[in-house]
């Protein structure tokens, strides 16, 4: 059975993905770093195993690395957002923004990188945002944080498909789920009315796309940032 590691899993898109990568047959690592009960809640009804590490600490990643082994597929999906005019945002939560969103997809890579490429073998999905490709008003830190997702995306797709690793990026657009709770029904219904395909998207419509990214059926994709929005963006 292979086996798939999706940070940030323990609710939202992460969970999501989870489930439907065990409804595929992959053998599914939860990991999770504050929602403990909702972690263990998923790892029970999976019969997988949840682990606790903050990916923006290496030492943390290391160790979570070592309790797993080999994987097959990983899913670094665990992210935060901080809205705000950049101005505004203090060293402390750009710094947080950046270690979480980014330098955990560096660290979680830089530990599951040799073993693929020991077996040549491996997929790696990063979850990125339409943010990060067409910018956001009063979000520039973060798209900023995704933007550099996507380049890290496609580098290592360069570098790894020699070595027969396949990685692609994915870009949410709106998605239901605690990160988008704070709009109010009134945007939420904005966003839905310019999205041509009417509606905001679901967890369940990005683990859809990263399920066909992580399958053989994805083969010959590597290097791309597949959008999820709707259609928001066009
Ligand atoms: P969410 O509902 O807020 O869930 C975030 C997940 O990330 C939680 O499972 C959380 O775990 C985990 N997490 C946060 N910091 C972590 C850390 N340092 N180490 C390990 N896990 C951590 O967010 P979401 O909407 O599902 O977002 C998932 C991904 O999609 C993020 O990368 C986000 O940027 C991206 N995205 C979301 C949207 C959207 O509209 N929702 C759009 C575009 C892109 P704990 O609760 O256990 O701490």
């Amino acid at each position: 059975m292979k086996t798939a590691l999706v940070t940030g899993s323990s609710r939202g898109i992460g969970a999501a993905i989870a489930r439907r990568l065990h409804a595929d047959g992959w053998k599914v690592y939860i990991n999770y770093l504050e929602s403990e009960e909702k972690a263990l809640a998923i790892a029970r009804e999976l019969g997988a195993e949840a682990i606790r590490a903050d990916v923006a600490d290496p030492a943390q990643v290391r160790a979570m690395f070592r309790q797993i082994g080999e994987v097959d597929l990983l899913v670094n999906n665990a992210g935060i957002v901080v809205p705000g005019l950049l101005q505004d945002i203090s060293d402390e939560l750009w710094q947080r923004l950046r270690g979480v969103n980014l330098d955990g997809v560096f660290y979680c890579c830089r530990e599951v990188i040799p073993q693929m490429v020991h077996r040549k073998s491996g997929v790696i999905i990063n979850i990125a945002s339409v943010c990060g490709v067409y910018g956001s008003s009063a979000e520039s830190a973060y798209s900023t944080t995704k933007a550099a997702v996507i380049g890290l995306s496609k580098s290592l797709a360069k570098e790894l498909g020699p070595s027969g690793i396949r990685v692609n990026a994915v870009a949410p657009g709106f998605i239901d789920t605690d990160m988008t709770a704070c709009f109010s029904v009134a945007d939420r219904a904005a966003v839905a009315d310019e999205t041509p395909l009417c509606r905001t998207g679901s967890p369940e419509d990005v683990a859809q796309l990263v399920a066909f990214l992580a399958s053989d059926s994805a083969s010959f994709i590597t290097g791309q940032v597949c959008g999820c929005d709707g259609g928001l963006i066009l």
